[in-house]
């Protein structure tokens, strides 16, 4: 039992030396080629690309109102609420020629099986 103790302890020994060992010698081989370098200032250049707690999208704040008479709504697109942009979206696709429309709907080609 005592030797199985003892192979193991050597095992333990080796494995963590191994490990040190192999740390070592990829930082070296890192500092050799200056990958480190360039590691460390990548990981520099991405901190500042987006300091913590900024947020991604649009800036909240800046609210804009819808530009029709009477609503109050946040815009959404083109100065409109959500609301008043659909409905200008649809009247603008209802105008459109029927065949053109027709055409261009059915530009996706039927699924063959
Ligand atoms: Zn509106």
């Amino acid at each position: 039992m005592a030797r199985k103790a003892n192979v193991q302890k050597l095992l333990d020994s080796l494995i963590s030396q191994i490990g040190t060992e192999v740390a070592r010698g990829v930082a070296e081989g890192l500092a050799k080629s200056g990958l480190m370098k360039n590691i460390r200032t990548l990981s520099r250049d991405a901190k500042k690309a987006r300091p913590s707690g900024k947020k991604r999208g649009r800036p909240k704040g800046k609210v804009k109102i819808c530009s029709v008479k009477g609503c109050n709504k946040p815009a959404r697109a083109k100065g409109l609420c959500s609301k008043h942009y659909q409905q200008k979206r649809y009247t603008k696709l209802k105008k459109k020629p029927a065949a053109k429309r027709a055409r261009k709907s059915t530009k996706r080609k039927p699924t063959k099986r």
